[in-house]
């Protein structure tokens, strides 16, 4: 199959194939003829599927004809994050490159006067986040009644931000008449109830099984005990010897975790940028534009980059904290082995985190074998299998509205800085149960951070983190260690 049987314009096929890309994805295929016939569509794929071109591609064709109208966008586009926002313009300003649209992204951080001057100027694509396209509506600078198709991307990550009363609301502004695409991951619930709401006869496409960990992605465990420290000691090591390495996303389950590991890295000599909702957009952008581009290797991150970032060939996942939530697992190690690449992700589990394994397993369907944090990250004997047979009931947390987590005051008249940062900062449960040990030590020296290699100019300049460990970086590869500014 290729581009040309789908229906789509000369000129978004001409934009198409300067790309490179020959044939459709899956969700392409079957998503985009539908899309050009006016249907509703109900797209469960996650990202890393091409899902963002299977709307993208159809809405370029059919915005050929018509002209919009000042304030009153002719598409609008609902994101769950301002990065995941900026993506999709960045596909429209790709394909969309040989057309004359207006295509304005409302998203928080930005400032309010320069959108408002987009809206007054006739908008094509508007591409939005809830919180900050409500303001712009309950200011009356914006009227949702001239919208012929709507598309809500990633609504089980809606869901997650407790942004679906917001997309009800804003559902309820735009006529009945409309065409819906709808794009979920997984589909619990509640997301389930609002597609019966918001979509009429559907047509409803799944690529993939929804909660499956991407093939190519070798899955490890690394046990560590309760110390603070011993993690950062075990992430340098991995970090250290991982095979193959180009490059990582560290994801953290807090936004303090965030902070406090980026600078730990950052003072043991690691080239590193970090992400998470407390930082300004500006640094966001950067931080994640520094790392796509490759000039650092290393990029500290909460669950706001988890979902959906396009950063095409990450090479190593590690999940510094296990994440509470068995489908941030998926979504987290989702950003490697993307469009057919080998990936590796590794996560550091202390005996607190028992449970939240044994949940991952139970989701994945998968046993995560045991490694050491040793060089040679190989599945150990028998510790996988002991992990899977333990009693794998494990109750959710509740999910709370993102606004009630960080503990900041919304400030007035911005929804959007209230809600985007897409971080959560629960309490882990307790969980006594005790990690069994790794199964075999590894084939390298000690660990690094137990035999500081004195008389290395390297490591003795070094300061030391909040945990007082001496650097030693006489395993890193140069690219690790190039000096990057970053704000945190
Ligand atoms: P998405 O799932 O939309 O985040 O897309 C994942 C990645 O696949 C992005 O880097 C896209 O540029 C890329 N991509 C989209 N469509 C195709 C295609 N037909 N062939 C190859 N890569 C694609």
């Amino acid at each position: 199959m290729s581009f040309s049987h789908l229906g789509l314009s000369d000129k978004v096929l001409a934009a198409v194939a300067a790309t490179g890309y020959t044939t459709p994805t899956p969700i392409q295929e079957q998503a985009i003829p539908h899309v050009l016939a006016r249907r509703d569509v109900l797209g469960i794929a996650q990202t890393g599927t091409g899902k963002t071109a299977a709307f993208v591609l159809p809405m370029l064709t059919m915005l050929e004809k018509g002209r919009a109208r000042a304030r009153m966008p002719r598409t609008l586009i609902l994101e769950p994050t301002r990065e995941l926002a900026a993506q999709v313009k960045e596909n429209f300003d790709k394909y969309g490159a040989g057309q004359k649209l207006n295509v304005a992204l409302l998203i928080g951080g930005v400032s309010f006067g320069d959108q408002d001057t987009k809206l007054t100027r006739g908008v094509d694509v508007l591409i939005a986040t809830p919180g900050r396209l409500l303001d712009h509506t309950e200011r009356g600078g914006l009227l949702l009644t001239g919208v012929e198709l709507l598309v809500i991307d990633e609504a089980d990550r809606m869901l997650d931000m407790g942004f679906i009363p917001d997309i009800e609301r804003i559902c309820k502004m735009i006529p009945f008449t409309r065409q819906t695409l709808f794009f979920t991951a997984t589909m619990p619930a509640e997301i389930r109830r609002i597609t019966e709401t918001f979509l009429h006869n559907p047509e409803k496409i799944e690529v993939s099984r929804p909660a499956t960990t991407a093939v190519g992605v070798s899955q490890f465990q690394v046990a560590v005990g309760r110390e603070p420290h011993e993690k950062r000691d075990v992430l340098r090591r991995l970090l250290r010897d991982a095979k193959d390495l180009q490059n990582a996303i560290i994801f953290c389950n807090r936004k303090r975790e965030v902070a406090l590991l980026y600078k730990s890295l950052q003072k043991h000599g690691f080239s590193v940028g970090a992400l998470h909702g407390d930082m300004d957009q500006s640094a966001r952008t950067a931080a994640l534009n520094q790392f796509r581009n490759g000039e650092i290797p290393l990029l500290v991150a909460s669950d706001v980059a988890a979902r959906g970032l396009d950063i095409p060939a990450v090479s190593h996942v590690f999940n510094f904290d296990v994440p509470h939530h068995a489908d941030d697992y998926v979504h987290r190690i989702g950003r490697t082995g993307r469009a057919g690449r080998a990936g590796t992700a590794i996560s550091i589990v202390t005996p607190l985190d028992q449970k939240s394994m044994v949940a991952i397993e139970k989701l994945t369907g998968q046993t995560i074998p045991h490694a050491d944090g040793g060089a040679a990250i190989e599945p150990s004997e028998g510790g996988a299998s002991e992990a899977h047979s333990r009693d794998t009931e494990q109750p959710r947390e509740p999910r709370t509205r993102e606004g009630s987590r960080g503990g900041r005051k919304p400030r007035r008249g911005d929804r959007e800085r209230q809600r985007s940062s897409g971080d959560r900062d629960r309490p882990s449960a307790p969980q006594p149960q005790q990690a069994p040990a790794a199964a075999f030590t590894p084939p390298s020296a000690p660990p690094a951070s137990r035999t500081p290699s004195i008389g290395r100019a390297e490591a003795a300049r070094a300061p030391r983190d909040a945990a007082s460990e001496p650097a030693d970086h006489s395993h890193l590869p140069a690219f690790l260690l190039r000096p990057v500014r970053a704000r945190v």
